[in-house]
């Protein structure tokens, strides 16, 4: 697992844990506290969706399917997301588990 990856993956363990700190943590990557919380759901189960976890500032984050997604998550329905404005939900580089140097 590359480095950044797993500052990232710890990033999402510590705010899923403590969701009010989402807006205060830095950013693994950047440092500046930017990091946005979404996840995109069916709609016709909104327990379990796909977090994206990602930075408005550096535009980079990472993405895990399959999740169950906490009460006070951000939900998006996949319906839904295609009417969502992009600066609300910007594309942004996903950091992969690995990388090829590893
Ligand atoms: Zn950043």
């Amino acid at each position: 697992m590359s480095e950044i990856y797993e500052k990232w993956l710890r990033e999402y363990i510590r705010v899923e844990k403590d969701p009010r700190s989402l807006r205060t943590r830095p950013c693994p990557s950047c440092g500046q506290p930017a990091l946005r919380l979404l996840f995109v759901v069916h709609k016709t189960d909104r327990s379990i969706g796909w977090a994206k976890f990602w930075c408005d500032n550096c535009r980079k984050g990472v993405f895990f399917s399959r999740v169950s997604v906490p009460d006070w998550g951000e939900r998006v329905t996949m319906e839904e997301r295609r009417a969502v404005p992009s600066e609300e939900l910007p594309g942004y580089e996903i950091i992969p588990p690995t990388t090829y140097s590893d």
